[in-house]
């Protein structure tokens, strides 16, 4: 914890004079001032065990997840929203802060890494600025942020965060649910990319409108051979049920414990939700349903934080009045 109370896992925005990062458990994204993202990957590097050499960054480094040869290792460097790795960490964002550099070598080539300052800024209050809420209003503002390690839900009000909670039950939990569910119900194996591919399809919260249906392909596990099953979204429901009871429940505590003021004007205004998990599929609906409060998801979810961040690169006075010192 800090000395403003938060928990700083939640703290990974990072600035240099002209970037801003979004170092998430899933994604980095990297905006460059007066150009906007030019990264958009996941956190995911692959190393050679024998030399320590990066073979792999990003998009590359995921697709190569459960398919490394035993002397290539796919790492993802954060976990639950903060550093697990530092060493992997390092060699990620050198890869992308030189990867958004080299687009912008001959606009600005006196960015040098490092040359400039660090702001930290709660990654609730970024994704809250990137949503597009009225944080420097004296009224609640309540977003959720559903990212790969944890949810975390904040209420903003006058520029500071009310209150805040993180639970370590997002995207990353949720593939493992799908992964369990297959292979309990079907003695079907998948790896984790199959069981996000899966949660992103066909995955959600409150029955569809149109069911759908998905060809799932892994290894049954009593026969040791590749199988195709055919699953339906009321099953991988099922199987998400769990992580979006605690979701939910989260976002229910939350609302009990803030100021009574606050949350007359939440319940004007609504819950939006961002980050990746904001997308699956009527998790809006059940959050409205079982709180019978207005919610919205971000415009685009996933690049909430970035875009917050971002814009607190072109507004110094935004960026002074939200960092956490
Ligand atoms: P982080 O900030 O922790 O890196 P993100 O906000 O980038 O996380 O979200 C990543 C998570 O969102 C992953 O678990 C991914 O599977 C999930 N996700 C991305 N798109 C969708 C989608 N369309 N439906 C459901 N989940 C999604
Ligand atoms: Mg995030």
């Amino acid at each position: 914890m800090n000395k403003n109370g938060y928990s700083m896992r939640s703290v990974f925005s990072l600035f240099s004079s002209d970037l801003a990062i979004d170092l998430g458990t899933a994604n980095t994204l990297v905006f460059a001032r007066g150009k906007g993202i030019v990264v958009n990957e996941p956190s995911i590097v692959a190393i050679n065990k024998n030399t320590g050499e990066v073979v792999a960054v990003g998009r590359e480094a995921k697709e190569m997840l459960g398919r490394t040869p035993g002397n290539v290792v796919a790492i993802k460097p954060m976990k639950d929203g903060v550093i697990a790795d530092f060493k992997v960490t390092e060699k990620m964002l050198t890869y992308f802060i030189q990867k958004a550099h080299n687009r912008r070598v001959l606009v600005h080539p006196r960015i040098v890494i490092g040359a400039s300052e660090v702001y930290l800024v709660e990654q609730a209050m970024a994704a809250a600025i990137g949503a597009g809420l009225p944080i420097e209003e004296p009224s609640g503002n309540m977003v959720v942020d559903i990212g790969g390690g944890t949810t975390d839900i904040a209420v903003i009000s006058m520029s500071g965060i009310v209150y805040s909670r993180s639970v370590r039950v997002a995207g990353n939990e949720m593939d493992e649910s799908v992964m369990h569910y297959l292979k309990r119900k079907y003695n079907l194996l998948v790896g984790e990319r199959t069981a996000e591919q899966i949660k992103i399809e066909i995955g959600s919260a409150y029955p569809l409108e149109k069911p759908m249906t998905l060809e799932v392909k892994g290894r049954n596990l009593i026969e040791g051979v590749p199988r195709t099953v055919t699953i339906d979204d009321s099953e991988i429901r099922e199987a998400l049920s769990e992580n979006i009871s605690t979701i939910v429940n989260a976002i229910r505590v939350a609302l009990e414990r803030t100021p009574p003021e606050l949350s007359a004007d939440i319940s004007d205004r609504g819950i939006v939700l961002t980050g990746g998990g904001a997308l699956i599929k009527n998790l809006d609906k059940r959050i409205r349903e079982e709180t019978g409060l207005p919610v919205s998801i971000a415009d685009d979810p996933l690049a909430s934080v970035v875009l917050g961040t971002g814009k607190m690169l072109s507004d110094f006075r935004l960026l002074r009045l939200v960092s956490i010192d």
